[in-house]
């Protein structure tokens, strides 16, 4: 059988943020562009789709108009500290200094396509040992990742030149063609008939995601500072982000690096509604819940405290004999703090309403902790310690947690508020109080207080598993975003002419400009970036 040959100037593989932004700047120039998308069209824009929609910037308007002085030298401190990376790293850290140089022009960008953002800066990650950020730079975009992917496709859908991009979904692509050093074509499958095709094009973009969505590979590169892989991992990815076009790209002498550093979050639970295999979801987790070993006990010694590295949590977790923990909170807490990152869940900001954003603000996300409480087994509810341990036990079929140790460790945090005792001794009531400092936290954190206290009854247990999320690594690229070559004796590199990787695929720049930790809100934003850096390559900008 003859296989359909498609014909164009630039073909992208994925139909994510990344590859809907190098779409955007191609059509920008009137070029012929193919979208691969392996999903099906009411998925078009991958995971930006589900994401939160924070976007790191530096000496943006919203900071301006909050006071917050930053400053691109700063930013590269915060970003460097936190990124500990690799002193044999080359491309990954050219990547962060050429991005944190820019993220005006993405910012630019951004608003350029009617997307907007909610005046008020979050602060996250801050850091412990190392650096984090210095300042708040995490932009909400009002309407969450939703919101940002829907004013894409809009500016997509009304492009004077959006005759010139077809959209080919339930297409996957599975392999290249290589001529003389130029690739030729991208073959694969029309899942949808199951017949194949073969995509020819002058340039080629891989915008196919990380490889965090394939527990296999997730367990097959598992960080060797992490211990060994958990036996629960859920998946907080793209079902389609397996990493097959990462090997592709390997087989024809591409560079892959870094597949060991990925950004997986600690408080994750089995999906209540799941969309695909092993689904998970990943908590915003209450800072004055109290963070307990698979046994109950506090963990430490510092304290594990959401909003300052979540790579020390996701450590802190894996290095338990049984790795997952537990978090013992009450209703009170629940209802202030309790979160869940994605635009799931988050309707008020989703649905760009005002009234109930800041209702659930002030009185608590009352969709999430209706369904945690109606769907998900692992959200354990009590009116007592007695009955909340015998719960979380039954939950495991063990006896891992013991009346003691729970006792134990609410009475350490609370002895705290005792007459003559001095609460600044505790170290995660110092780091409660330390964000409450800042307005955009102080809202959301409860004032430091007695933990069991039966006017804030019930009690709350939620197990929480390590959750996969974000590959910090992939196909090493330079600064055009064209994949770089496996080096050869003489450490020198071939550069892949026409041959791009952009997002996650290519390790959000340079396969990890990211190094260990991230600063967060840097995906989305990184994205762009490496998808205008090939476009303006493919136009000669
Ligand atoms: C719940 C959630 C919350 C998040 N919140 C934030 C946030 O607040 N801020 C932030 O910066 N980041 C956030 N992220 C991360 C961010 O969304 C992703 O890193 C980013 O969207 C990745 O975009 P991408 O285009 O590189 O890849 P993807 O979105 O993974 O898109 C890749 C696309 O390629 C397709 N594909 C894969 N293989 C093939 C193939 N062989 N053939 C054809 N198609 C293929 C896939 O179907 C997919 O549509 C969040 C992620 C999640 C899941």
């Amino acid at each position: 059988m003859t296989k359909k040959t498609i014909q164009t100037d630039t073909v992208i593989i994925g139909g994510g943020i990344s590859g809907i932004a190098a779409a955007i700047d191609l059509l920008d120039a009137n070029k012929k562009v193919v979208i691969l998308e392996r999903d099906l069209p009411e998925k078009f824009g991958g995971l930006a789709k589900e994401s939160f929609g924070g976007m790191f910037f530096i000496n943006s308007p919203q900071q301006k108009f909050s006071k917050i002085k930053d400053s691109v030298d700063q930013a590269k401190k915060d970003w460097f500290s936190f990124a500990e990376f690799d002193e044999k790293e080359v491309w990954g850290k050219k990547w962060a200094n050429e991005y944190l140089e820019s993220t005006h022009m993405v910012y630019e960008w951004v608003r350029s396509k009617k997307v907007n953002f909610f005046p008020v800066v979050h602060w996250v990650e801050r850091g412990l040992e190392h650096q984090g950020n210095s300042v708040p730079r995490f932009h909400m975009v009002w309407g969450t990742g939703h919101g940002l992917i829907e004013a894409l496709i809009n500016h997509l859908k009304s492009h004077p030149n959006y005759k010139n991009l077809q959209i080919l979904f339930q297409h996957k692509a599975e392999d290249f063609k290589m001529e003389n050093g130029k690739i030729t074509e991208v073959s694969g499958l029309n899942e949808k008939d199951n017949t194949t095709f073969i995509c020819q094009a002058e340039n080629f973009i891989v915008a196919t995601g990380g490889i965090n969505g394939s527990m296999k590979k997730v367990r097959e590169h598992w960080h060797k500072e992490w211990n060994s892989p958990p036996k629960i991992i859920l998946n907080g990815s793209h079902q389609y982000s397996d990493g097959l076009i990462h090997d592709k790209v390997n087989d024809m002498g591409g560079n892959i690096t870094n597949l060991d550093l990925m950004w997986n979050y600690a408080a994750g639970i089995p999906h209540p509604y799941p969309k695909r295999e092993n689904h998970g979801l990943s908590l915003v987790p209450p800072k004055s819940a109290l963070w307990l070993n698979y046994k109950g006990e506090r963990m430490g010694p510092t304290p594990l405290v959401t909003s300052y590295d979540t790579r020390y949590l996701v450590t802190k977790i894996c290095e338990q004999e049984k790795q997952y923990s537990w978090q013992i909170l009450n209703k009170k807490i629940a209802y202030k703090e309790l979160g869940v990152s994605g635009s799931e869940f988050n309707d008020g900001i989703k649905n760009k309403n005002i009234f109930s954003f800041l209702f659930s603000v002030l009185k608590g996300n009352k969709i999430l902790i209706n369904a945690l409480e109606k769907d998900s087994p692992n959200y354990i509810v009590a009116d007592s310690i007695e009955e909340l341990v015998k719960k979380m036990n039954a939950l495991t079929g063990t006896n891992d947690v013991s009346l003691e140790a729970i006792q134990k460790s609410i009475d350490s945090y609370d002895s705290n508020f005792d007459n003559g005792n001095n609460i600044e001794d505790d170290e995660q009531i110092k780091l409660i109080m330390k964000a409450r400092k800042y307005t955009g936290d102080k809202k959301r954190t409860l004032k430091p207080q007695k933990f069991d206290t039966k006017k804030n009854y019930p009690l709350i247990a939620i197990r929480e598993f390590i959750l996969s999320r974000k590959s910090l690594g992939g196909i090493q690229t330079n600064l055009n975003s064209q994949v770089l070559g496996i080096a050869n004796k003489n450490g020198e590199q071939q550069v892949f002419d026409n041959l791009y990787a952009v997002g996650e695929a290519a390790g959000f720049g340079g396969g990890g400009s990211h190094g260990k930790r991230t600063l967060e809100g840097t995906f989305l934003t990184t994205c762009i970036f490496t998808a205008q850096k090939a476009a303006n390559h493919i136009i000669g900008k």
